[in-house]
């Protein structure tokens, strides 16, 4: 049975020959790409200011009536996994910052997805992680751009490296493994530490990934010379300790990972800018203030609060996440010439 959603209803390209959407079975996209994996921001706030990310001053927040209740995100993602989402990462802005998060983790939880992760800068997590394993919570990862303590609060503008360490062991000790580490590299700011980080992930037995520094920060000062490419990433470290693909052969997930040679680990390497992995993307997106959106850097947004909000029904809800999902654009096209940044940035949107 078809949803009877033309084209010119849901605002894309018209196309002769191509189906309707589908109104039951997997969630799809009309290049045939099914979707297992959300990413839910749980609040648009942070306690840091990453360079990367968000301005030193200014920014702008939801007001808090906006953001979605606990109640309605164990809702949406109730119908979620009703559509086939197996796998749930929690992030944000600092999904921490939320004074219910370890009653939200547990309430998603006991919904059953196979994978249900949270990526966190970690300022929070030693204290939590216990009661976030506790209450269900699968595996961590903890962002972390310098192992240099004086540069570290220079890159995030706030915080401590020692505490971000410390809540990396008590992410372990309390199960939370196996660990990610996330980097960003920028160029002239910590890109000299990408052999730092590797000799960290061989000594520690945590996955370090390096991501490429994309078009998503607040303040607009991206721009391509300030992306190390994940090629460089690799042949740095291929260098000095030789590593191999991991074959993993028709895996969505956006890392892609190579072993070292001697045994000693796994790095990650996110290449979003240089190498694009749209057409294995299975991921789509809610923001705090309960927007669904179908990929990082388009602005096509549709409110599941709205329809919450105003008594909408479960069937409501899954004809919205699917007429999303439905109208994905191939690809990011940052590397078009008429690409436009999207108008929320990285932390507004839940990376
Ligand atoms: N606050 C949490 C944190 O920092 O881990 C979760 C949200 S943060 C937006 C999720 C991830 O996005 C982090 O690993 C962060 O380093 C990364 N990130 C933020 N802005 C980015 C950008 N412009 N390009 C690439 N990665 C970015
Ligand atoms: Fe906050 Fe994470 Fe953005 Fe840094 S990357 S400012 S920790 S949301």
């Amino acid at each position: 049975m078809n949803a009877a959603v033309s084209f010119v209803e849901v605002g894309a390209t018209r196309r002769r020959s191509v189906p309707d959407m589908s109104d039951s079975g997997p969630l799809l996209d009309v290049h045939g790409r099914v979707h297992r994996d959300l990413r839910l921001s749980l609040t648009d706030r942070c306690n840091l200011r990453c360079v990367y990310c968000m301005p030193a001053t200014g920014m702008r927040f939801e007001p808090r009536a906006n953001q979605l209740t606990a109640d309605e995100i164990v809702r949406l993602a109730r119908v979620a996994k009703g559509l086939g989402i197996v796998a749930l990462r929690l992030t944000g802005g600092e999904p921490l910052l939320r004074r219910d998060v370890v009653d939200i983790v547990g309430r998603l939880a006991a919904l059953g997805f196979d994978d249900l992760a949270m990526t966190t800068n970690g300022t929070r997590l030693a204290a939590l992680a216990r009661p976030l394993a506790d209450a269900g919570l699968m595996r961590v990862n903890v962002s972390c751009d310098s192992l240099d303590p004086e540069r570290f609060p220079l890159i995030r503008r706030r915080g401590s490296l020692p505490v971000v360490l410390e809540a990396m062991d008590a992410a372990e000790a309390a199960g939370l493994g196996p660990l990610k580490v996330n980097m960003v590299p920028v160029g002239g700011v910590n890109d000299d530490e990408v052999e730092s980080f590797a000799e960290f992930g061989r000594r520690t037995g945590r996955t370090v990934r390096f991501i490429e520094f994309m078009p998503l920060d607040a303040e607009g000062a991206w721009d391509r010379s300030s992306v190390v490419p994940a090629a460089d990433v690799l042949a740095r470290i291929h260098a000095r300790w030789p590593i191999e693909p991991v074959e993993a052969p028709g895996d969505p997930a956006p890392a892609t990972r190579y072993r070292y040679i001697d045994g000693s680990g796994e790095i990650g390497v996110i290449a979003s800018v240089t190498r694009p992995f749209c057409g294995t993307c299975d991921r789509m997106r809610i923001t705090s203030d309960g927007a669904v959106r179908n990929c990082l850097f388009s602005d096509d947004e549709a409110s599941l609060r709205d329809i919450l909000r105003s008594g909408g029904s479960d069937r409501d809800v899954e004809l919205l996440f699917r007429r999303s999902v439905w109208r994905k654009l191939p690809g990011h096209g940052i590397n078009d010439p008429g690409f436009l940044r999207p108008s929320r940035s990285m932390s507004m949107i839940g990376g």
